[in-house]
C-alpha cells in the first residue's frame, strides 16, 4: 500500500482513469513528485525517458484545478507532436473530471484553436511560439495561470527558445507554481529555473544512470559511404519498428528516398513537412502501418510510441544529452528496448562523450550478417583509412628479401597504377612486406590495378592498413 497511487491521496476521478490506462502503481518519479506538486512545492524533477513524467505533473495539476473560462495551467514542450501527446494523455487522465484540455500548436489553423480556447479551457499543452501567436492575438489570456509546466525543460531553455519562455513568463502572475522536468537537467538549467522558481524542490531519480538498463547500447564503426548498407542488414536482420535518427533533413530526405528504393517501407518525419504530413506519418508509425520512421532530432524529445524495439543513430548525435533523448524513444514503460549507433570515423570523437554521459553501457559489435544476399552492397569507403593529411596507408607482400626496392615499389605504383608521383607519399620498405601511402583520390584506383597482380612471376597482394586512432 505505502507505494500505491491511493497512498498518494488521489483523486477517486482520476483513480478510475488510472486504472483503465492500466497503471498498477506509480513510477519512481510520480512518487516523488506528486506529493510535492499536491503540497503546493515548485518541482525540478530528472528522471529516465519513458518513465511518466507527464503523469507525474498532470495528476496533481489535475487535482488542483476546476473548470472555469480562463486556463489555470499551461504545459510548454518543444514540439508539435508533444503538444497533441500531453494534451491527449492529459485528457486521458482527467477523463472523469470536468477538466478542458487543448493542445495549441503551429501548423494547426489559429482560428480552430481560437474557436475551442473561446468556450474556455483549463489546461494547455503549447509550443511557444504558437503560444505567443495567441497571446498577441488576445486569443489566450494567461492572466488565470496558477500552474507553468516545462517540460523536456532543457530544451526550453535553450539558446533560442529562452527569449520565447520569459516573455511568456511576463504574461503569467507571479503567485503560480512551476515546475521542469526533463530526463536531462544540465547545471545551466537549474540556475536558469532559479530565476523563476520559488525555493524549487529537486527530483532526481536517476543523474548515475541515464538510459535504463532495459535498453540495449550498441555501436558499429561504418564508413559513411556504408552506413545504408549498415542500415538495410539491420533492418533485414531485425525487422524492427525503427526510429532511424539523421542530423539534417536534407539527409532524411535522402534515406527516405534510398529506403524506398530498396523496397523498405519507410517514412520521413522533419520540420519541412506540413503539420498533415507529420501528423499522418506519425500516427502510421503509432499503428504500425510503417515500420521504420526516419526523423531529425523533432522526433528525439518525449515522443511516446508504443513498441519502438529499435532506435538507430545512423550520424551520431550532436551531443549526450540529444543521445540520451534519442535512445530514450525505445525501452519505455517498463520494456525492453535497443539502441543502436552508426560511427564513422570523423564521428569518433563524439562517441568519447556519450561514453561519459548516459552511453557507459555501449559496446562495440559488428554489423549482422543475415544470409541473404545484400541488396545494397558494401563499398570501399577510404574515408575510413585516411590520415589528416588524406593519405590512405597499404601493406604490399613484397620486400628486401625480394629484392625490391624502394624505387621498384613506387614504380609499380606509378605505372600500373596509373597515379603521378604527387599522389605517393611515404614508402617504407621492409623484409617480407612493405608500407606505402597514397592519396585517398586515387587508392581504389591503386588497389584494383595492384592487389592480385602479377609481378616477377608472382601474385602480388596489397591491403589497405587501417588508420592509426586518434586515441
Ligand atoms: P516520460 O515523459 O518520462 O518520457 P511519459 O510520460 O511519456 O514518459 O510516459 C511513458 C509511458 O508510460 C506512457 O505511455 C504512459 O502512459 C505510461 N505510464 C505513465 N505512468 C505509468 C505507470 N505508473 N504505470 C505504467 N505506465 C505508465
Ligand atoms: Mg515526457
Amino acid at each position: 500500500m505505502s507505494d500505491s497511487f491511493e497512498s498518494l491521496g488521489i483523486d477517486p476521478g482520476i483513480m478510475r482513469s488510472i486504472e483503465e490506462m492500466g497503471f498498477t502503481e506509480p513510477t519512481p518519479v510520480q512518487l516523488a513528485a506528486i506529493p510535492l506538486i499536491a503540497q503546493g512545492r515548485d518541482v525540478i524533477a530528472q528522471a529516465q525517458t519513458g518513465t511518466g513524467k507527464t503523469a507525474a505533473f498532470a495528476i496533481p495539476i489535475l487535482q488542483k484545478i476546476r473548470h472555469g473560462m480562463k486556463p489555470s495551467a499551461l504545459v510548454l514542450v518543444p514540439t508539435r507532436e508533444l503538444a497533441i501527446q500531453v494534451s491527449e494523455e492529459t485528457k486521458k487522465l482527467g477523463g472523469h473530471l470536468d477538466v478542458k484540455t487543448i493542445p495549441v500548436y503551429g501548423g494547426q489553423a489559429i482560428s480552430v484553436q481560437f474557436e475551442a480556447l473561446k468556450k474556455g479551457v483549463d489546461i494547455v499543452s503549447g509550443t511557444p511560439g504558437r503560444v505567443i501567436d495567441h497571446i498577441k492575438r488576445r486569443t489566450l489570456d494567461l492572466s488565470g495561470i496558477r500552474f507553468l509546466v516545462l517540460d523536456e525543460a532543457d530544451r526550453m531553455l535553450d539558446m533560442g527558445f529562452i527569449e520565447d519562455i520569459e516573455y511568456i513568463i511576463r504574461q503569467i502572475p507571479k503567485d503560480r507554481n512551476t515546475y521542469l522536468f526533463s530526463a536531462t537537467i544540465p547545471e545551466g538549467v537549474r540556475r536558469l529555473g532559479a530565476d523563476h522558481m520559488k525555493n524549487p524542490e529537486m527530483v532526481i531519480i536517476s543523474e548515475e544512470e541515464l538510459v535504463l538498463p532495459s535498453t540495449k547500447q550498441i555501436y558499429f564503426k561504418v564508413g559513411r559511404k556504408n552506413k545504408i548498407w549498415a542500415l538495410c542488414r539491420v533492418l533485414d536482420k531485425e525487422k524492427p519498428k525503427a526510429i532511424v535518427f539523421c542530423s539534417t533533413k536534407r539527409m532524411v530526405d535522402i534515406l527516405e528516398q534510398r529506403l524506398k528504393s530498396y523496397g523498405y517501407p519507410a517514412e520521413a518525419l522533419h520540420g519541412d513537412l506540413s503539420q498533415a504530413q507529420r501528423e499522418r506519418v506519425l500516427t502510421d508509425f503509432r499503428k504500425g502501418k510503417v515500420k521504420v520512421l526516419i526523423a531529425t532530432d523533432v522526433a528525439a524529445r518525449g515522443l511516446d510510441i508504443e513498441d519502438v524495439t529499435l532506435v538507430i543513430n545512423y550520424d551520431i548525435p550532436e551531443s549526450p544529452e540529444w543521445y540520451v533523448h534519442r535512445i530514450g524513444r525505445t525501452g519505455r514503460a517498463g520494456k525492453e528496448g535497443k539502441a543502436i549507433t552508426f560511427v564513422s570515423s570523423d564521428e569518433e570523437h563524439l562517441l568519447e562523450g556519450i561514453k561519459g554521459f548516459g552511453g557507459a553501457g555501449i559496446e562495440q559489435a559488428d554489423v549482422p550478417t543475415t544470409g541473404e544476399k545484400d541488396v545494397v552492397r558494401k563499398v570501399w569507403d577510404f574515408d575510413e583509412y585516411v590520415d589528416i593529411f588524406g593519405m590512405v596507408k597499404f601493406r604490399i607482400d613484397m620486400g628486401k628479401m625480394d629484392k625490391v626496392g624502394m624505387n621498384d615499389i613506387v614504380e609499380l605504383i606509378r605505372n600500373r597504377g596509373d597515379v603521378s608521383e604527387i599522389a605517393i607519399g611515404h614508402v617504407e620498405l621492409g623484409e617480407k612486406s612493405s608500407e606505402f601511402e597514397v592519396h585517398k583520390d586515387v587508392a581504389y584506383k591503386v588497389m584494383k590495378s595492384l592487389d592480385q597482380s602479377d609481378f616477377r612471376g608472382r601474385r602480388i597482394r596489397v591491403d589497405p592498413m587501417p588508420r592509426r586512432s586518434a586515441g
